[in-house]
């Protein structure tokens, strides 16, 4: 009797204190997408086809995730509106065309709204999207954000010319096309040091998102945000689960 009761408490202690520390630890996932293809090239690390897109949207649906845009995870870090339960945010890299072609429709259908961070000196080049796509995505509430203007990789760059370029040059480019204000930044391949944040800051951007550079630290910070990478395979259960429960950033390294 004193045994099962010993049992008892100590998988009560060991609930309550996973109930405790998933709240302390949880930040809201944020995955990423490169390209999603009907066929992908082999190893390719960065193609989803659009096959597992489609399972690994139907999965969010089917679990009663909510997925929600940049602006509302903007308002809950800043701590403006809580962060709704099972939240996710859906983001895309480079804005290739493939985006129009294979993932908007499935997004669509489900409503899921989704940040697309565009490469604006790509735009309206073959293999990119269009003004006119630009224009159409962003009706289904689909936000569009700053990729910078080359891809240019950050993380040692300096030089203030290229910087502002890069950096404030890209948003005026996507407001002008857009007729709306620019708020959000993706580092090409994830790279950034202190003088890129402070530029992005000062150029009202209100987020800023990485790779998985950044390591886990309690307070998330909002210029330098981690994303999951989303992979072919990350289709089945035991991989989206453990990507999509808010504690994915502990298991990882910065
Ligand atoms: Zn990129």
């Amino acid at each position: 009797m004193i045994r099962i009761r010993k049992k008892f408490i100590l998988g009560f202690i060991l609930a309550v204190g996973l109930l405790v520390t998933r709240d302390f630890f949880y930040e809201v996932p944020i995955i990423t997408y490169h390209q999603i293809k009907d066929v992908c090239p082999k190893d390719s690390l960065l193609c989803v086809t659009e096959k597992s897109f489609k399972k690994q949207m139907e999965f969010i649906f089917r679990y009663n995730y909510k997925v929600i845009s940049p602006e509302e995870l903007y308002l809950s870090l800043i701590r403006k509106k809580p962060i709704p339960k099972r939240a996710v945010l859906i983001s895309f890299d480079d804005g290739t065309d493939d985006f129009y072609k294979y993932a908007f429709k499935t997004l669509k259908e489900y409503k899921f709204p989704a940040v697309v961070f565009i490469i604006c000196d790509y735009i309206n080049k073959e293999g990119y999207l269009h003004q006119k796509e630009l224009k159409e995505i962003r009706n289904y509430n689909i936000t569009i954000g700053s990729h910078t203007r080359t891809h240019r990789y950050l993380g040692d760059t300096y030089d203030e010319a290229i910087l502002q370029e890069e950096i404030y040059g890209s948003k005026k480019i996507l407001e002008e096309i857009l007729g709306e204000k620019i708020y959000f930044l993706a580092y090409p391949l994830g790279g950034y040091n202190d003088k890129v944040k402070t530029i992005v800051k000062d150029a009202g951007y209100r987020l800023a998102f990485t790779t998985n550079r950044a390591g886990y630290k309690r307070n998330p910070d909002i210029f330098a945000l981690r994303r999951i990478k989303m992979t072919e395979d990350s289709d089945n259960f035991f991989v989206l689960w453990p990507k999509l429960s808010g504690l994915y950033n502990l298991l990882r390294k910065g």
